[in-house]
């Protein structure tokens, strides 16, 4: 059920987090227990719909960085309590050090990552949702599947050698957006005929086992307050075109020569078979387990582990995003999980909202800042 306030201690580590990251209404050696106090900011765009109004719902004053030309939504639906429209880089920084003068609080997401870039992240000066700690791990494919191997996950075999495919193999280019370039192979000939003269042979490519089965897509929420892993819900991405060549006949996708590419364009909502819930939070558990030997604090937060799930009802995991991700936007309103849990309608941005608050309101702050 839905509980605003959790028991937690002021510890003196915390504190002194506390005090680093919040320079200007404190330094009376007070720290604010009053979220009115706080600004909950994130960049307009991806998960900062369901973020902003997620705060709002639980009282926070909201933010939205702009990028210029995106206002629209953010004022049309009314979730921004400021819209800071910003034309580049530069100007982020400043609007940057000015919020962290006003008690403000980041909340990361995917396009927020990609616009700063991973390293540029860790030099954000507002207070910041989630561990930092962490994107290291998930940004590296090396680290990123050390880390999940190590939580006992089950995941797609990497060919080091082109002799050695064997079966369906899918080609994945570093760094390539929404699947661009990627290609299947089922035996080293064709894998060397297709690789021959590929545009982005420069940028490196993994040989990862095609695993045969559906895309399921895990909300997961765990908090460092409650102790507590959370599952938010499921989704699957709807992408160009590889969801649409199933319209088109076998003979007729030869003859035109169509290529499979995996832009995204929105996500679906799934319910999962509830008999596989409990390796769902299996996996969710080990993870953040792993994570809190590797990095710091460990992950907290939302994040979610992306899957085929075979016919014989194996999970394959073939990556983790360690924050709130794009398929939690069909849940705005909450999830049929959340509803199970809750009985506000608890979107994962609302969740993230609440976990500062409770934070806030029993002076941990510290424990969800990275
Ligand atoms: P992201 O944007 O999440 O960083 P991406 O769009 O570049 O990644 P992936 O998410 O790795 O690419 O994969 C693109 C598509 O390929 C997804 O639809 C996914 O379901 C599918 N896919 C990825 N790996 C496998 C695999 N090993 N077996 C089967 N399908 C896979």
């Amino acid at each position: 059920m839905y509980i605003p306030h959790v028991l937690g201690i002021f510890t003196e580590n915390n504190f002194k987090i506390f005090q680093k990251m919040t320079p200007s209404k404190n330094t009376n050696g007070k720290v604010s227990k009053d979220i009115r106090d706080y600004k909950i900011v994130t960049l307009a765009s991806h998960t900062a719909l369901q973020i902003l109004k997620g705060a709002k719902d639980e009282g926070f004053h909201t933010v939205a960085i702009c990028p210029k030309g995106r206002r629209r939504p953010y004022e049309s639906y009314g979730v921004a309590d400021e819209i800071i429209e910003i034309e580049s880089y530069e100007e982020f920084y400043k609007i940057d050090k000015e919020l962290s003068e006003e008690n403000a609080i980041m909340i990361p997401h995917g396009s927020f990552i990609a616009y700063l870039g991973h390293d540029s992240v860790k030099e954000v000066k507002m207070m910041y949702y989630g561990t930092r700690d962490i994107l290291e791990w998930e940004s590296d494919r090396e680290m990123e599947r050390k880390w999940l191997l190590n939580s006992k996950l089950n995941l797609p075999k990497i060919y080091k050698n082109p002799e050695d495919i064997d079966g369906p193999v899918i080609i994945k280019f570093h760094g390539a957006g929404g699947g661009h370039g990627y290609f299947l192979a089922n035996t080293p000939e064709e894998f060397y005929r297709r690789i021959k003269d590929h545009p982005d042979l420069k940028r490196g490519y993994v040989i990862q086992e095609y695993i045969v089965g559906v895309p399921i897509y895990a909300h997961y929420f765990y908090s460092r307050l409650t102790g507590e892993l959370e599952v938010m819900g499921f989704d699957k991405r709807y992408e160009s075109n590889a969801d649409s060549i199933g319209r088109i006949s076998a003979k007729d996708q030869l003859e035109v020569g169509v290529e499979t590419s995996y832009t995204i364009t929105g996500n679906i909502p799934i319910v999962l078979r509830e008999s596989l819930l409990p390796q769902i939070f299996e996996m969710g558990d080990n993870v953040v387990a792993e994570s809190q030997k590797i990095a710091g604090e460990g992950l907290f937060g939302p994040f979610c582990l992306e899957m085929i799930l075979d016919p014989n009802l194996k999970f394959n995991v073939f990556e983790i995003s360690a924050r709130i991700v794009a398929g939690t936007n069909p849940y705005t309103n909450g999830s049929p999980y959340t509803w199970l849990r809750y009985d506000v309608p608890m979107s994962t941005g609302r969740r993230i909202a609440l976990d500062i608050r409770q934070a806030i309101e029993v002076g941990e702050l510290g424990k969800v800042l990275g």
